[in-house]
């Protein structure tokens, strides 16, 4: 007779360790792996933050990042965070390639689309 065991609060990604925030966005091996191609961080450096509002703080306030730069980290992380959702409902797995270069895809795609919609907004509001 088998079992389906659940392991409850295990990474559906790497199955090695235990399902966190911060595991999700910076220690899980798969995640290194998109970090490293998305070259969005040098490749010699330990990412890891507590949270992404501490990664954020440290870019902006700290290292002083390009608002470019905090774009493609924060379309990365949604990305990496979609993904993996995905993959807990039983979805298929993206390479860590196909992670970063959708969400790049999707920034580029969400930005043309801004600078097509900037029409001036027309107010109905009366007084
Ligand atoms: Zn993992």
């Amino acid at each position: 007779m088998r079992r389906k065991v659940l392991l409850d609060g295990q990474c559906e990604v790497c199955h090695t360790d235990v399902e966190s925030l911060s595991h999700i966005f910076w220690d899980c091996a798969f995640v290194h792996e998109v970090w490293d191609v998305s070259k969005l961080f040098p490749s010699n450096s330990r990412v890891h933050f507590h949270s992404f509002m501490d990664m954020l703080w440290y870019g902006v306030m700290e290292a002083d990042w390009e608002q470019t730069k905090i774009e493609r980290i924060v379309m990365v992380a949604w990305a990496i965070w979609n993904n993996w959702n995905k993959i807990r409902v039983g979805g298929t797995k993206k390479s860590s390639q196909q992670v970063v270069y959708s969400a790049l895809d999707f920034l580029a795609k969400f930005q043309e689309g801004v600078c097509a919609a900037s029409v001036p907004s027309s107010s109905n509001q009366t007084h």
